[in-house]
């Protein structure tokens, strides 16, 4: 691993290899696996990802919207992907570029079918989605006897599955709502089966679904977070290696007086002598102002360093007081040590939110 000399995301395939390999440990052979790679596979790399899971064996990918999915294509995926929340105007570039769309309502089945026709589609296969409890997207339950009769007045589509998606998997206290999700969707399950001429392949699990639910795996899995090394549980994390690091290194050290300000608006003002360091990443890099005023912590040579005063758009800086440190040694904002849980933690959010945030300006490297 290179010292950094600018902000870097660092990308380590090896350690998303790892994780893939624990998430399969936990599903029998005959399960399929999809790779969730939306986001930006998480704010990492999607193309960079989406290759190593088809390298490892990955069945399935799925991203969020159709640009994704055609990003993915034109970096030579040819894996099937689904699209998770596809809109309307996207359809046609769906079925041109071979992506597969969650359809979810009665208003994307219609429009669906009418794009499949005019492209002259035959059986284009489609995922239908049941809302089991989140209550974010998906058909209901007695949806089904009307979503059974237009499918059966068509030829131009085919439910190649059915899923639903967990609303607190991760949470032990909220065990009788998912096993109430789990139970609502085998009957789902059983009506769909008993209503159209072919079996569609069933998914629900995504990562702590895995863990915490193999009675759920049904016949696919979907995971992101633990792909990207996290669990969800202290006791899991352990189990997974957090794929990104995101490092810079300092810009420039300052010697304050007792009563001087640090940044915008004088948010810092130190009662003490201290020392500061100024970094290369701001709120336009993805450190929010949310973590300003000692709520994000960054470390250097090992030792935690306090972010002092307003994150600015291109800099922040921390109190390196206790530190041995120069200008251009490296700091590491999040990765091994603090975590990107950890470190979301001081800005009361969680790794999905922070690891999703760092902008498209962070250089990428990707280690192997
Ligand atoms: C994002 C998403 C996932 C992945 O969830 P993780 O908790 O990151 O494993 C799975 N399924 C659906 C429908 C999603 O939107």
């Amino acid at each position: 691993m290179a010292k950094a000399q600018e902000t870097v995301l660092e990308i380590n395939l090896n350690a998303l290899e790892h994780n893939y390999r624990y998430l399969k440990s936990k599903i029998s052979s005959k399960t399929k696996f999809l790779g969730v790679v939306k986001a930006y596979a998480y704010g990492s790399d999607a193309v960079a990802i989406a290759q190593k899971l088809v390298t490892v064996g990955a069945d399935y990918l799925a991203v969020a919207y159709t640009e994704e999915g055609v990003a993915l294509r034109n970096a030579g995926i040819k894996i099937p992907i689904l699209v998770l929340h596809p809109q309307i105007v996207s359809f046609d570039t769906i079925i041109e570029r071979c992506l597969e769309p969650n359809i979810y309502s009665e208003r994307i089945l219609t429009a669906f079918i009418t794009a499949a026709e005019r492209h002259q589609q035959k059986n284009y296969p489609v995922h239908l989605k049941f809302n089991t409890g989140l209550n974010r997207l998906g058909f209901n339950a007695h949806d089904i006897s009307k979503i059974t009769r237009k499918l059966a007045e068509t030829s131009t589509i085919k439910v190649l599955s059915i899923f639903s998606h967990l609303a607190a998997s991760e949470d032990i206290n909220e065990k009788e709502f998912t096993l109430s999700q789990i139970k609502s969707f085998h009957e789902i399950c059983t009506q769909i089966d008993a209503a159209l001429p072919y079996i569609p392949f069933k998914h629900l699990a995504n990562t702590s679904g895995i863990i915490n639910y193999p009675e759920a795996h049904f016949d696919m899995v979907r995971s992101g977070i633990g792909l990207y090394g996290f669990g969800n549980d202290p006791i899991e994390d352990k189990n997974f290696i957090p794929i990104v690091t995101l490092k810079t290194n300092i810009s420039q050290i300052h010697y304050l007086e007792a009563n001087e300000s640090v940044g915008y608006n004088r948010a810092f003002t130190s009662n003490s002598p201290i020392k500061t360091a100024t970094l290369p990443l701001g709120h336009a890099d993805g450190i929010g102002r949310e973590y300003g005023n000692g709520k994000g912590v960054v470390c250097i040579h090992g030792h935690y360093a306090p972010i002092i005063g307003n994150t600015c758009m291109d800099m922040i800086m921390v109190d390196v007081t206790a530190i041995g440190c120069h200008e251009g040694d490296e700091v590491i904002v999040f990765g091994e040590k603090p975590t990107a849980t950890e470190f979301a933690q001081g800005a009361n959010t969680i790794s999905y939110e922070v690891l999703t945030g760092i902008s498209q300006r962070v250089k990428r490297v990707i280690i192997e």
